[in-house]
């Protein structure tokens, strides 16, 4: 099959969270089961240039429709760490991808919705006919609504769309600026409830609605989000519409790409480690110490990485970093905040902690670190409010490292605590496990955890390496997107 995954992000040229992986681990897996994948990505000025192997300008005559008129883009082509992958550079005065940053500007729904038609047109131009257009999240969520009201009249008419949703928070707005633009036009036409006018602004487009009326399969990224989307409130708005989409809406958990994320193979750490010689871990918890300065102990290290953001529970993370330290253990945090007050909080707090030799905090985005972290801790805290699937405690597991996590969206189909999921046999439990949203909460998880360390390595060491014995590969994941890119394609 001849796949074009279109998307915003792919590890590790571009990736600021979980996308980034999904993009790039998905389409390896299904490279190495002989289908042909290309990606379709923006040309960032900030992106990791460093990951690109053989860049060169491939199409430098890409006119893009904008306004009436057109804009002049070149496209490069490049293999990231195997990966073909197309980055399209727009040359106009909007600068749209020379911001020094991914996203976070005004004017991101036009960025993407840029992106997005110069994703297509960029097919059509050069020819490429893919059976199926894999589209990720909000900022590609234009492509399958342009797909089936303008290019399928210009040659693409066989191609299908399955659209993945990562993260329902953000569906990108946009008004009828954004219709002129791309040449969509007929306001009234698309300002309906059954196309894109969001569910609850009326005055506002919503890319994401459009992308799931208009794919021809929609999932989100674990089954368990996926009714939590539909039925709770984690669909942010768009639950009445995945209602009325049900029979194309499924949820698929993620995959981690071993090939980057395996303790036997990983390159940035100094002690590379398996179930057989576990034992080994403890010279990554040295290195850990050492690079951190953090005092040599025998303490538990609890860690977090991730986006310093709601999402993530900082309320949670934040009196987690002080009760771990209250009851022993040491404490490291790897984390970024795009938002202003979370950021100063966090900065404060790191000041205020800079002498304490048992935490650390790292304000920043550190792909080496973070393997070093996964290697060196013994607990990795994921306190999320919501999570549609979480790749932290999936990495974690896999580097025996036990996680603590609330009982929310792919978490719950992930990690079985040890206490009290009687569901499963105790050699089948990988963590802890809680469910509200206050630091008792968060407390009793991490106080049965730190007391396991304490008072029964043995056991503790046990519910490490069960962590460690699952296949949260991509290996099941790829089968079921296979099955739907099958399905779809014969439509
Ligand atoms: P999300 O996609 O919501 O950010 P996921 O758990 O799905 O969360 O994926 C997060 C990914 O980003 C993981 O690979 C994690 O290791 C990585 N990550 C998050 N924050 C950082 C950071 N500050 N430095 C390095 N890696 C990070």
């Amino acid at each position: 099959m001849y796949i074009v995954q279109i998307a915003s992000e792919c590890a590790p040229v571009i990736k600021a969270g979980g996308l980034g992986d999904v993009v790039y681990g998905l389409s390896r897996e299904l490279e190495s089961r002989g289908h042909c994948v290309e990606l379709i990505l923006p040309k960032y000025n900030n992106m990791r240039y460093d990951h690109i192997w053989g860049l060169h300008d491939a199409y430098r005559e890409l006119w893009v429709p904008w306004y009436g008129a057109a804009i002049h883009c070149s496209v490069y082509c490049g293999w990231v760490h195997g990966r073909l992958c197309f980055f399209i550079e727009p040359h106009s005065e909007d600068m749209f991808f020379d911001r020094g940053t991914y996203y976070g500007c005004d004017d991101d729904p036009m960025r993407f919705a840029f992106f997005s038609k110069a994703a297509l047109e960029f097919l059509l131009q050069s020819n490429k006919r893919p059976d199926v257009l894999h589209c990720h999240d909000w900022q590609t969520g234009l492509v399958p609504v342009m797909l089936y009201e303008m290019y399928k009249y210009h040659g693409m008419e066989y191609q299908r769309v399955l659209y993945t949703i990562h993260n329902f928070k953000h569906q990108g707005f946009g008004g009828s600026d954004v219709l002129w633009a791309t040449g969509l036009n007929r306001e009234s036409y698309y300002f309906h409830y059954d196309r894109l006018r969001d569910n609850f602004n009326p005055f506002s487009l919503n890319f994401m609605k459009g992308g799931i009326v208009y794919s021809n399969h929609v999932n989100t990224v674990s089954p368990h989000h996926a009714w939590e989307a539909h039925h709770g409130s984690c669909g942010f708005g768009l639950g009445h519409t995945l209602h009325l989409n049900q029979h194309k809406f499924s949820g698929i958990l993620n995959g981690v790409d071993y090939g980057i994320w395996n303790p036997e193979t990983d390159t940035h750490i100094p002690a590379p480690y398996g179930i057989e010689t576990f034992e080994d871990k403890a010279l990554n918890r040295k290195e850990l110490r050492d690079r951190l300065l953090l005092r040599a102990a025998d303490k538990p290290i609890v860690a977090f990485i991730g986006r310093l953001d709601d999402q993530k529970g900082v309320h949670l993370v934040h009196h987690a970093m002080y009760y771990a330290l209250n009851r022993g253990a040491q404490f490291v945090l790897l984390g970024s905040a795009t938002d202003r007050t979370i950021h100063d909080w966090f900065w404060h707090e790191k000041r205020h902690l800079n002498d304490n030799p048992d935490i650390h905090l790292e304000l920043s985005f550190n792909e080496d670190l973070a393997h070093l972290i996964y290697a060196g801790a013994d607990l990795m805290l994921v306190p999320s409010n919501f999570e549609p699937c979480g790749l932290t405690q999936l990495i974690a597991m896999k580097y025996g490292t036990v996680p603590v996590v609330r009982g929310v969206g792919g978490l719950v189909s992930t990690v079985f605590d040890w206490d009290y999921d009687t569901e499963r046999a105790p050699e089948e439990r990988t963590g802890f496990v809680f469910y509200e949203t206050d630091n008792y909460a968060v407390e009793s998880a991490l106080n049965r955890a730190i007391d396991l360390y304490y008072q029964s390595p043995q056991h503790f060491r046990q519910l490490a390496i069960q962590g460690m014995q699952y296949d949260y590969s991509w290996r099941n994941p790829a089968d079921e997107y296979l099955k739907i890119y099958d399905h779809i394609r014969h439509k």
